[in-house]
């Protein structure tokens, strides 16, 4: 049994849900459980939805709401001709569904909220895909994800119950005759049946929990991306791609934040020693990157770029150094409001740390930080990671650079930079 995980990009139109059909014919004695994202920006356009639900936006909601009917209407017409197909209706039942939702008053915890009405991206991208590859002549079961991974009500960041959902996914993931079980990443729910979520690009992570659980052969992400590159194109126009990556190195990549896996996806599969392929779906035959119990000597370093970083120096008003004591009511502060940090650094008397630039987040941890510490803030920085870097690589990176701060361990470097005004 595999595990196959498509993202958004990969199902984003009705061409790009066929292209999936001619994946999985690639695999005909493969029983295969597949895990989808929501289509294309679904996410994006919901998360914008749930703002104007909470404003009260009424007008910007319906706007948005009827743009993102629109668009899966699109896929839909371009999938099936047949116009008595019971995906229409499936459909419309969704959409009606959600709009009642929206036709509520927003409760006051908005994480809450959030996870109610996301989920609905990935209810619609699988009940479309489900029926298509049915019609493709290929037998698929769609499942309801929540009824599976349980999950505690950290709403938009819920942690799994491994036994419980282990459980429950061996006892619903069993195939009878089909050959995919199509199901919903990024969700789960609580032991009330109320919807949760996982992070956002959750669904490599979900790709990873059900393979973990069902001890899968491999899992394969499939991307608009060759693989697992050494940069991001965007920065770099010589990219090399990484055919081979240790559990480790894979680990350190995805934690510096290079957005081709999602961090959280390596450990519950190297736990189990299961491999996890990254390849192209627009490029099948490529071998793609494979993360695995890998050795190997060539060490390629990877660049690993953030931009737009905001730097927060803190240091007591009442003198006294950083300790213990200072650090743990700095990092409450953050915890309470979720600022995550992406570097720090610390001397006697200041705390530095690197997070993005949130701005409501960076207001409410600034009220509270301002209480007990002298707070200073730099913004307009790039925070950028080197694993396995060397002086030439450094050298390249800081062209047309100013340093600001920099941190140095065996493998890794962290540079904090911001232009040469
Ligand atoms: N649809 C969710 C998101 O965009 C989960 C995912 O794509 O992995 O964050
Ligand atoms: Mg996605």
């Amino acid at each position: 049994m595999l595990v196959f995980k498509f993202g958004g990009a990969s199902v984003k139109s009705a061409a790009a849900v066929k292209n999936i059909v001619e994946i999985l014919q690639r695999y005909p004695e493969e029983e295969i459980v597949v895990v989808v994202s929501a289509m294309g920006k679904t996410t994006n356009a919901l998360e914008r939805i749930i703002e104007n639900f909470v404003n009260r936006n009424r007008e910007g909601l319906t706007a948005e709401y009827e743009q993102l009917k629109d668009y899966h209407l699109e896929i839909v017409n371009g999938l099936f001709e047949e116009h008595d197909h019971q995906v229409f209706e499936q459909v419309d039942q969704l959409f009606s569904t959600l709009y009642g939702r929206l036709a509520k008053e927003p409760t006051l915890n908005f994480d809450y909220d959030y996870d109610q009405l996301i989920c609905f991206g990935e209810m619609l991208s699988t009940t479309i895909i489900s029926h298509y590859l049915n019609k493709a002549a290929i037998p698929t079961r769609w499942m309801d994800i929540r009824r599976a991974i349980k999950t505690d009500n950290s709403w938009r960041e819920a942690r799994v119950d491994w036994e419980l959902s282990s459980r429950l996914v061996n006892e619903q993931f069993r195939f009878n005759g089909e050959q995919i079980l199509i199901t919903q990443g990024f969700l789960g729910s609580t032991i009330n049946d109320q919807t949760t979520s996982l992070g956002r690009e959750g669904s490599d992570y979900t790709a990873a929990i059900l393979a973990y659980m069902l001890k899968a052969g491999s899992v394969t992400i499939w991307k608009d991306v060759p693989g697992v590159l050494n940069a991001d194109p965007k920065y770099f126009d010589d990219t090399i791609l990484l055919e081979k990556l240790s559990y480790l190195d894979a680990i350190e990549l995805a934690y510096f934040g290079t957005g081709v896996i999602h961090p959280k996806t390596i450990k519950p599969l190297q736990n189990k020693n299961i491999n996890l392929y990254v390849k192209s779906f627009l490029n099948p035959d490529a071998p793609g990157t494979l993360v695995g119990n890998l050795n190997y000597d060539k060490l390629t370093p990877s660049f690993i770029f953030k931009m737009d970083q905001v730097l927060i120096s803190i240091s007591p008003l009442d003198f006294s150094f950083i300790n213990e004591d200072n650090l743990q009511e700095i990092f409450g502060i953050l915890n309470k409001h979720g600022l995550k940090i992406n570097l720090m650094q610390n001397s006697a008397i200041s705390f530095k740390m690197i997070v993005n630039n949130h701005k409501r987040k960076l207001r409410l941890v600034e009220d509270d930080l301002e209480k007990k510490f002298k707070v200073t803030y730099q913004t307009g920085l790039e925070l950028v990671t080197i694993r396995y870097f060397d002086q030439s690589t450094i050298d390249r990176v800081m062209i047309n650079k100013e340093l600001i701060l920099e941190q140095r361990g065996v493998q890794n470097i962290e540079l904090l930079i911001r232009d040469r005004g």
